[in-house]
């Protein structure tokens, strides 16, 4: 269902829709329906309708378009040793995306300032004076209550526990403030690219393991923990405790962290998730092994959840992903345990939407946000 004034805004910026026509007939909505929040949008400076109304040979229909001084939306995507960062238009293309390093350890209050000496820079540079920012947001890689906007319990984030982030944001922009768990902020940003599937479990393989999901076409967030599979208990023969403190974690044995871990152990330096993608491609044995036998635990704790919830689709994105043994791994898992019902038209494959997924996610959200405030 494309209700919301989120959904008619994106429907006009991308192009689908030119008319109050075209937004009833692509929403579903009535046309009195559609009126009202098209003159929402226009009150609040997001839409233009240029056109008379009437021309030769009978009624033309007036003509939208975003607003050219519409304004844009400000995201980041944090990771454990660099930040993301974008300006969006309200249509969520990125006016402008770049990375810059940024150790989160540094704790939340640095980490926090020194995105939004970022977002400044970034507006003077790119966004001509008059064109608002209408929203902030952020990726966290830890768990966020959305309740509070806290992050709750964080692995690998000193520092980072019961910290109210949007609240020291809030601090600094008097707009509305996103603050989300990374992994649910990517499967918002890919369930735009699978339009025609309204189920997703989006997993993110890097130096941790999220998973965000998709129900009905909208991220689902339960009370803030819904898709963490990162400490369900897997099967092993040792006994390996994992940062929760819990025994035997998919994380403990699954995640970029691990992988980097055992790598080490045997003698092999690795710093990040991505030099294990290096590793892979170029045949290391030790870590086609230890790769594939991440992919193998992820998909079996999967088969679980395929069983129960019988998702359209399992994208896998993250460094990780890019190492083609671990999707394999998965999709085998997955085949060998689950019904066939469940796993009959389900798709398995790698991430669609790449690198910007967070950030076009945290623009999604952000959108929706913004307008329900305006
Ligand atoms: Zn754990």
């Amino acid at each position: 269902m494309q209700g919301a004034q989120g959904d008619l805004l994106r429907l006009v910026a991308t192009g689908k829709a030119e008319s109050r026509a075209d937004l009833a007939r692509l929403s579903g909505l009535a046309a009195s329906s559609v009126s009202l929040r098209v003159e929402e949008l226009i009150d609040a400076g997001l839409l233009a309708e240029e056109g008379s109304g009437a021309s030769r040979g009978g009624r033309r229909p007036r003509r939208l378009r975003l607003s050219p001084t519409a304004g844009v939306l400000a995201v980041a995507d944090l990771g454990a040793h660099h930040v993301r960062l974008g300006l969006l238009d309200l249509s969520g293309t990125p006016l402008v995306v770049e990375e810059r390093s940024c150790e989160i350890a540094d704790g939340p209050r640095a980490t926090l300032d020194r995105i939004a000496d970022a977002f400044d820079e970034l507006v003077a540079a790119h966004v001509p004076a008059g064109v608002p920012i209408r929203g902030v947001g952020t990726g966290i890689p830890g768990p966020v209550d959305p309740a509070t906007r806290r992050v709750v319990t964080p692995s690998r984030m000193p520092g980072w526990n019961d910290f109210l982030v949007a609240d020291h944001l809030a601090s600094r922009y008097d707009l509305p403030i996103l603050v989300e768990n990374d992994a649910n902020l990517m499967a918002a940003g890919e369930a735009r690219w699978w339009p025609d599937h309204e189920n997703l479990m989006v997993v993110k393989a890097g130096t941790g393991i999220g998973c965000g999901v998709i129900v009905n076409g909208r991220l689902h967030r339960g009370r803030g923990a819904a898709g963490d599979i990162s400490h369900v208990r897997v099967r092993s023969d040792s006994s390996v405790i994992c940062a929760c403190g819990h025994p035997d974690c998919l994380e403990a044995y699954a995640s970029g962290a691990a992988l980097m871990t055992a790598l080490s152990e045997a003698g092999i330096k690795v710093t990040r998730p991505a030099d294990i993608v290096g590793l892979v491609h170029d045949a290391v044995p030790e870590a086609t092994s230890l790769v594939r036998n991440a992919g193998r635990r992820i998909g079996e704790v999967l088969t679980v959840l395929v069983n129960f919830f019988n998702p359209d689709v399992i994208a896998v994105g993250g460094s990780l992903s890019a190492a083609e043994p671990l999707i394999t791994s998965i999709r085998a898992a997955v085949w060998e345990r689950c019904l066939p019902l469940a796993t009959r038209d389900l798709e398995i494959a790698p991430a669609r939407a790449g690198r910007d997924a967070a950030l076009l996610g945290a623009g999604a959200l952000l959108l929706e946000a913004a307008l329900t405030e305006t």
